[in-house]
């Protein structure tokens, strides 16, 4: 019985910490699989993407580690990789080179403020009430149709293995109250998006990142029964930022999901994902 985290990054961009440092305390945590994915490089400076140069470095690194720690751990090499039209996706170039073992596809940016600057969704308030003002005239209806429509186009295109923080829109909603989030309209962008999910076979993260700071999960626990219904594959994935957060509110998210009737999730194991079964205190990987 242990955990698994395939969304997680580290010094190459805005994490905190050494590749290294994560792997070991993964192997501290008793886990079988982690995987690390920093923000790949776009091609406008930003303070949390890697940027570019330093993208051969990290990939063999992290090659590297998984020599290193083999019989100990498994390592798996990724990138969250954004989806921005004609510019970056999962698809792109770039990302089909770096030989990864599997994608993390997330929107982030989602328009550009009038200096140019692209504005993303998970901003600080203050950026995203500029960004929804200045892209959107305010309306924040317009802002989410938008976000998830990218999300739509990523997933039809240029397929991720796993999308991340699927409903990250409603980020600063709690504090703001912008739109109600059970509105039809909202949930009718949220169900078209979960449908192509089905239909594409991605895996859906419960991204835990910020339910200690904020109570929030991405997508949060009132999309389960649309997950469960539609049989989507799932994986719990805490996007550290910082080695002890490796396993960030794991047992509590997987009792919501144990409640919600989930009995599986998808993992990697020996390089292949598999359905595995998962209990409120970890998933059980055969080995
Ligand atoms: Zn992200
Ligand atoms: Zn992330």
């Amino acid at each position: 019985m242990g955990w698994t985290n395939y969304h997680g990054h580290c010094e190459y961009c805005d994490g905190q910490g050494k590749i290294e440092d994560y792997v070991q305390k993964a192997i501290e945590l008793k886990m079988s699989a982690i995987g690390i994915s920093s923000h790949a490089p776009v091609p406008f400076p930003t303070d949390w993407n890697m940027p570019k140069y330093k993208l051969s470095d990290y990939l063999n690194e992290v090659d590297q580690l998984k020599a290193k720690y083999k019989g100990q751990i498994e390592v798996y090499k990724s990138l969250e990789v954004d989806y921005i039209p004609d510019m970056i996706s999962p698809k792109s170039d770039l990302i089909i080179k770096s030989d990864l073992d599997y994608t993390v596809g997330s929107v982030h940016f989602i328009g550009q403020l009038k200096d140019g600057t692209h504005w993303a969704v998970d901003a600080p308030v203050d950026e995203f009430k500029q960004g929804l003002e200045e892209t959107f005239n305010g309306d924040i209806k317009a802002a989410a149709r938008k976000y998830y429509e990218l999300q739509r186009e990523m997933i039809a295109d240029t397929t991720p293995d796993i999308i991340g923080h699927m409903d990250k829109i409603k980020m600063h909603n709690k504090a703001l109250k912008l739109f109600d989030e059970q509105a039809q309209w909202y949930l009718d962008e949220v169900h078209q998006t979960l449908e192509l999910i089905k239909e594409k076979g991605v895996i859906v993260e419960i991204n835990t990142k910020a339910y200690f700071r904020d109570g929030h999960l991405f997508p949060g626990p009132e999309h389960f029964a649309k997950l469960k219904e539609l049989n989507i594959p799932i994986t719990i994935n805490s996007d550290a930022h910082h080695p002890d957060r490796l396993t960030n509110a794991f047992e509590e998210v997987a009792q919501m999901l144990v409640d919600a009737g989930f009995t599986h999730t998808s993992e990697l194991v020996d390089g292949r994902w598999q359905t595995v079964a998962l209990s409120p205190e970890g998933i059980l990987v055969k080995v």
